[in-house]
């Protein structure tokens, strides 16, 4: 049989689950990331080990692939753009230089008529002087390279904005409004090159110190009519971009009684990343397509199918921090032992704080049962309940 290599930029743990998806529908896999160690590279067919800007690496990808992805958001557009000279890149350098880029993204947005958090841009002495109070209290957000909160202040004054944004050396950044969240959502929505748009069901997310903690999906985690708006609004943005490939879209859900939900329609868009996503990784076991197989369908130019969920499902991020030391083995015969449990880890050689190491997916019967399993697996690895 001919082989058929798909290719993606990035080594971590999207390109990781990336390329079992692909290798599982027979597919050969080249990884392009510079850590020898990185889990992605780990597992693939190829591994091509050059800095992402290295012209001989992406000319090697290139070579032996038939289309290439990207795994994360801060890839070198300019790198993709290279690769598309002869290549099918999905998706495509343009929509992810925008989602690259805070103020670009946000504009996008706009444009496609979705609400977002009212917002200045910040990149000169200028700007910064005539932020409007009503901005206040706010977050200050670098307007590229940030992910997991990192890049990120919270700010109460002018005079706290001012001291942000020299910390963050007076690079380009964007100071959103600080707004009264009730929950936060997700959609993950996959297109293809013929326009067909099809999404997983919509994801109900917790956060804790900016970074993802546990996804809930299930019927009824969301009103029906905020989850008809969150997937209209998701596929808006993706056809806005004439986006091909899969790509999540996070909503906060304003607190219903607040003059900004008033303002502005309860239902607003955070940010996109151009890529499968976190809060994603329940359709692994819970979807009969999961968010990587519609990857690499979009990159094979397969069809899209709607997909369709089978178990209500929890998802429990495995952060670094229940790795107290590098020897520590976290308990996982008791949670395997619990009905339901789905274990994924990352094979990253070292643990630290707030790092993804993992995941867990709990499916079952019936939400209750989920729920409870859930509890006792974090209770298990010393994760809050929630
Ligand atoms: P990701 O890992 O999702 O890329 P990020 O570093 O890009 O994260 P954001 O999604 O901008 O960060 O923010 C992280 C979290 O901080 C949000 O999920 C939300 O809980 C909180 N947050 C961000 N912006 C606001 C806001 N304007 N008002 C209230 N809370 C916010
Ligand atoms: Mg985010």
């Amino acid at each position: 049989m001919k082989e058929i290599t798909l290719g993606v930029m990035g080594g971590g743990q999207l390109g990781r689950m990336f390329v079992h998806a692909a290798q599982r529908m027979g597919y050969f896999t080249a990884v392009l990331d510079p850590d020898p160690l990185s889990p992605a590279g780990r597992v693939s067919h190829h591994h091509i080990q050059t800095a992402y800007t290295d012209p001989a690496g992406l000319q090697q990808l290139s070579d032996r692939c038939v289309a290439v992805t990207t795994e994360f958001e801060n890839v070198p557009a300019q790198a993709l753009a290279q690769l598309a000279y002869a290549r099918t890149v999905s998706p495509g350098a343009e929509a992810v230089a925008i989602a690259q880029d805070r103020a670009r993204e946000k504009s996008h947005f706009e444009s496609c008529g979705v609400p977002v958090a009212p917002y200045a841009v910040i990149e000169t002495p200028v700007q910064l002087a005539v932020v409007p109070d009503d901005l206040l209290p706010g977050i200050l957000k670098t307007a590229s390279m940030g992910y997991d909160g990192k890049g990120q202040v919270r700010v109460h004054t002018q005079a706290e904005l001012a001291a942000a944004w020299a910390d963050l050396k007076n690079v380009p950044c964007v100071l959103e409004k600080m707004l009264p969240l009730q929950l936060e959502c997700s959609v993950i929505v996959a297109r293809g090159a013929d326009g067909a748009c099809v999404n997983l069901p919509v994801q109900r997310n917790l956060h804790r110190d900016g970074i993802l903690a546990v996804t809930e999906v299930f019927e009824g985690n969301l009103p029906p009519a905020l989850v008809e708006r969150a997937v209209a609004a998701a596929k808006l943005i993706a056809s806005g971009l004439q986006y091909v490939g899969v790509l999540c879209v996070e909503f906060f859900v304003l607190e219903p009684d607040s003059d900004d939900a008033a303002a502005l329609g309860g239902l607003v868009v955070n940010e996109m990343a151009p890529r499968p996503h976190n809060s994603g990784h329940y359709s692994m076991d819970a979807c009969d397509v999961s968010q990587f197989e519609l990857q690499v369908r979009t990159l094979a130019g397969l069809p899209l199918t709607q997909p369709r969920q089978h178990s209500p499902s929890i998802m429990l991020n495995l952060l670094g921090d229940i790795w107290p030391d590098p020897d520590f083995s976290p308990p996982w015969a008791p949670v395997l032992a619990l009905p339901g449990t789905h274990l994924h880890l990352y094979g990253k050689a070292k643990a630290s704080k707030g790092r993804k190491m993992g995941h867990l997916t709990i499916t079952g019967h019936t939400v209750e049962q989920v729920r409870a399993t859930a509890l006792q697996a974090a209770a298990i690895l010393g994760i809050a309940p929630f």
